[in-house]
């Protein structure tokens, strides 16, 4: 047990990175392998987009959107075996939204949500939150602004990139509703709209870039493991 671990502080893992780079499925491998939690932020834009469409808010008008943030209400697993994301519904109930937030129409409308300050800091604030809720000893936060935004003093903090053609044969192949030129082309728009907000493709001081352009999945989730290991036994 490290020091840290000992004091009962969470040991927080931030990565980065843009769409298409494993991040989401390389940081939950790593959760599991290392017994921390897993935190999905990008679903939290998602599930957040979803809800504005299920209200009939219009994405593009960003007073709107901050208006609805009260109602949202959002749940997510964060046990690297029980993923889930749940959105509670203005008609009452909660609707389990883990498949939907995925689909091409919300992908649509995250960034233009994404772009809001408001809803930034509102997402910002409920991370910490979820983080420090957790009963391990540590939790791997993946999305855009970890390293830099919501948890800068992390012992871990990794941005995980991987060539644009590698990226998109990767998101291609998860997307099955959409043909790969058209999963293409709306991943470079979403990257572009995103980099204007926050900056993911270059790392910020003090963070590792992991290139996992030519490293297999495991090879990857072994090199993040690693990390976070050599910053436990330094630290
Ligand atoms: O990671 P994922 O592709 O699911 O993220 C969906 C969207 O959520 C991104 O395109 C971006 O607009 C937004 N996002 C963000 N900051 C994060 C995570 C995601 O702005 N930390």
């Amino acid at each position: 047990m490290t020091p840290r671990q000992a004091q009962g502080a969470t040991v927080i893992v931030a990565v980065d990175g843009p769409a298409g780079s494993g991040k989401s499925s390389v940081s939950r491998a790593a959760a599991r392998a290392l017994g921390f939690g897993y935190l999905d932020t990008g679903a939290a834009y998602r599930a957040l987009s979803w809800s504005v469409l299920d209200r009939g808010i219009d994405p593009e008008d960003a007073d709107a959107v901050v208006a609805g943030l009260p109602g949202f209400d959002y749940a997510i697993g964060t046990d690297p075996d029980d993923y889930f994301v749940r959105v509670g519904r203005s008609a009452g109930g909660a609707a389990d939204v883990t498949g939907a937030i995925r689909e091409p129409r919300v992908t649509a409308v995250v960034s233009a949500i994404a772009r809001v300050p408001a809803v930034r800091a509102h997402l910002v604030d409920l991370f910490r939150s979820i983080a420090a809720a957790t009963d391990r000893p540590g939790v791997v936060i993946e999305g855009r602004d970890i390293t830099t935004v919501v948890a800068p003093d992390a012992p871990v903090r990794i941005l995980l990139t991987a060539s644009e053609a590698v990226r998109m044969a990767r998101r291609s192949a998860e997307v099955t509703t959409q043909s790969a030129r058209d999963t293409a082309a709306a991943l470079a728009k979403r990257d572009a709209a995103d980099a204007k907000v926050v900056d993911f493709m270059n790392a910020a001081e003090g963070v590792t870039t992991l290139d996992s352009t030519d490293l297999t999945f495991d090879e990857t989730v072994a090199a993040v493991v690693d990390l976070v290991r050599a910053a436990s036994s330094a630290g």
